[in-house]
C-alpha cells in the first residue's frame, strides 16, 4: 500500500520536490507503523492475553493471571479480572477443603452410608459401606441401587421413602466372614429449598453388639428364674406335704425340714452372689484400693475352708513367699482366694490335696490354686468362667455351687487390672493362676 502511494504521488511532485515527498510519505509511514505497534502493544496484545485468562478460568483453572503494566484503561481490566481470578481461586480452594471435611467424616463414621439421587443411582458411598457390603465405590457409585444391594428389605424401604417421603426403618441380617450380622437401616429423604425431594440416604448401623449385650440379659433373666425356681419348688413342695399330711413320723418331721433349710441356704448363696455380681458390675471403678499384705491374707481364707477341708480330709499346702503386697481391695481379694479354695476342696476327691502358692515374678504377683481333684476338660474350660455354667450341675448344686463363683472371680481379678488363666486335666487336677500387679 505504502509503495502504491508512493508510486501515485511521488509523479505530481515537481522534480526538485520529489525527495522532499518521497522523505515526508517514509516518515508518516514510519510514525503510522510505530503508532500501530504502540496500539497492538498497549491494547490489542493486553485483551487478547486477558481474554485467554477468562477462557482458561472458564475452564475452571483459576491460577492463571493476567499482566498488568499496559495502558492504564487496559490496566485496571487486568487488574479486576486478575481479581476475580484470585477470588475464584480462594472460593475453590475452600470449597475443595470444606468437600475434604466432609468425605473424610463420612469416610470415617461407624455407620455405612449409602446416596442415592431420585432416580435411584448410588451418588456415594463410604468405607464403613465397603466393609459391611463388600462393595467398592467403582462397583457401587452410578449403579442402581438394588444392583448393588439385593436384600428385599432395602429395595422396599427404598421405595417406601420416595413414594412417602418419610424416614423408614428396618433391619436386615446379613453374614460376614461366618458371623452373623444384625444391622439396623435408617433411609432418610432429603430435600432442596423448595422442599422438592433430592435424593434418600441410607444409613446402616451395626447393632450385633446390642443384640449380644440384650440376648446375654435375656439369658441371665431366664437364668436366674431358672435357678431361683428349682429351690422355691422344693420349699413349697415339701412345707406343702408337711401341712396337708399330719406327719407323726419324727425322722421323716425332720429329713423334710432339713430338705427345706438346705434348699433355703441354697436360695441365700444364690441371692449373695447375685447380689455380689451386681454390686461389682455397679462399682467396677470404686474398688477400695489400698495397699494389701497377701501372706495374711491367704492365711485367713485357708482359716475359714479349713473346717470344710478336714470333713473331706484334704490337705490344705501353703507356699507363700513373704513380703508379697499389692494395691487392691483387701475383702474382694479374699473372696477370690475363698471361691477357688471351695473349688478345689469340692471337686478334688476325699483326701486329696489342694495347694496355694504365692511369689513375686517381675511387676507381678502370681497366685495358683492347684488341686487334684477331678479336672475340667478343655471343652468345658473355655466355659467355666460364664454366669451359671457349671460342668456337672447336679454334683454343684450337691456342694452349694451357684454356678457365679468363678464369674465373681473373673470381675474382681480384671478390676484389678490383673488376669486369671487355668490349666486342668480330667481325672488330674485343675490349677488357677491369677496374676495381679505387684506393689512397687
Ligand atoms: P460353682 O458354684 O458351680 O462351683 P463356679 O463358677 O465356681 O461355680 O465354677 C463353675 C464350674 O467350673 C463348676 O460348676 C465346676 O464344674 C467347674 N470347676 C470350677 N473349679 C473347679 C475345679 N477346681 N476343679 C474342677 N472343676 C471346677
Amino acid at each position: 500500500m505504502f509503495l502504491t502511494v508512493l508510486i501515485l504521488l511521488v509523479p505530481l511532485a515537481s522534480g526538485g520536490d520529489r525527495p522532499i515527498m518521497v522523505t515526508i510519505l517514509v516518515g508518516a509511514y514510519a510514525f503510522i507503523i510505530v503508532m500501530l505497534y504502540q496500539i497492538h502493544l498497549n491494547y490489542f496484545k493486553p485483551t487478547n492475553q486477558i481474554t485467554a485468562v477468562l477462557q482458561e478460568l472458564i475452564k475452571g483453572n483459576y491460577s492463571v493471571r493476567a499482566y498488568e503494566k499496559t495502558h492504564y484503561n487496559v490496566d485496571k481490566l487486568g487488574y479486576a479480572v486478575n481479581k476475580l481470578a484470585f477470588n475464584l481461586q480462594n472460593l475453590n480452594r475452600q470449597d475443595k477443603m470444606h468437600s475434604r471435611q466432609l468425605l473424610t467424616v463420612i469416610d470415617h463414621m461407624e455407620s455405612g452410608i449409602m446416596l442415592l439421587d431420585t432416580q435411584g443411582y448410588v451418588q456415594l458411598i463410604n468405607r464403613k459401606f465397603t466393609d459391611l457390603f463388600d462393595k467398592t465405590e467403582d462397583e457401587a457409585n452410578n449403579q442402581l441401587y438394588y444392583h448393588v444391594l439385593k436384600q428385599k428389605k432395602i429395595y422396599h424401604s427404598a421405595q417406601k421413602v420416595f413414594l412417602y417421603e418419610e424416614t423408614i426403618r428396618n433391619s436386615i441380617i446379613l453374614e460376614k466372614d461366618g458371623q452373623t450380622l444384625y444391622i439396623e437401616i435408617v433411609a432418610v429423604p432429603f430435600f432442596n429449598e423448595s422442599k422438592e425431594l433430592r435424593g434418600l440416604v441410607f444409613v446402616f448401623h451395626d447393632i450385633t453388639e446390642l443384640k449380644h449385650v440384650e440376648q446375654i440379659r435375656k439369658d441371665f433373666v431366664a437364668n436366674v428364674s431358672h435357678e431361683l425356681k428349682t429351690p422355691i419348688t422344693s420349699i413349697k413342695g415339701f412345707a406343702e406335704t408337711m401341712l396337708d399330711d399330719e406327719i407323726g413320723d419324727r425322722s421323716l418331721q425332720e429329713k423334710f425340714l432339713t430338705i427345706i433349710y438346705k434348699e433355703s441356704d441354697r436360695l441365700q448363696a444364690l441371692i449373695h452372689d447375685l447380689l455380689q455380681l451386681s454390686k461389682l458390675e455397679r462399682d467396677e471403678f470404686d474398688i477400695e484400693l489400698r495397699r494389701v499384705d497377701l501372706s495374711p491374707l491367704i492365711e485367713d481364707s485357708v482359716t475359714m475352708v479349713n473346717d470344710q477341708a478336714e470333713k473331706k480330709g484334704i490337705h490344705l499346702i501353703l507356699k507363700v513367699d513373704n513380703n508379697l503386697s499389692l494395691i487392691g481391695d483387701e475383702a474382694r481379694l479374699k473372696q477370690v482366694m475363698l471361691n477357688l479354695l471351695y473349688n478345689g476342696i469340692n471337686y478334688t476327691k476325699e483326701n486329696g490335696t489342694v495347694m496355694i502358692t504365692a511369689k513375686r515374678s517381675n511387676q507381678w504377683i502370681e497366685i495358683s490354686v492347684e488341686d487334684n481333684g477331678i479336672g475340667i476338660s478343655r471343652e468345658a474350660i473355655d466355659r467355666i468362667f460364664e454366669r451359671f455354667y457349671r460342668v456337672d450341675k447336679a454334683r454343684s448344686r450337691d456342694t452349694g455351687g451357684t454356678g457365679l463363683g468363678l464369674a465373681i472371680v473373673k470381675h474382681i481379678v480384671e478390676a484389678h487390672k490383673g488376669s486369671i488363666e487355668v490349666e486342668s486335666e480330667l481325672n488330674v487336677g485343675s490349677t488357677f493362676k491369677i496374676l495381679l500387679p505387684a506393689h512397687k
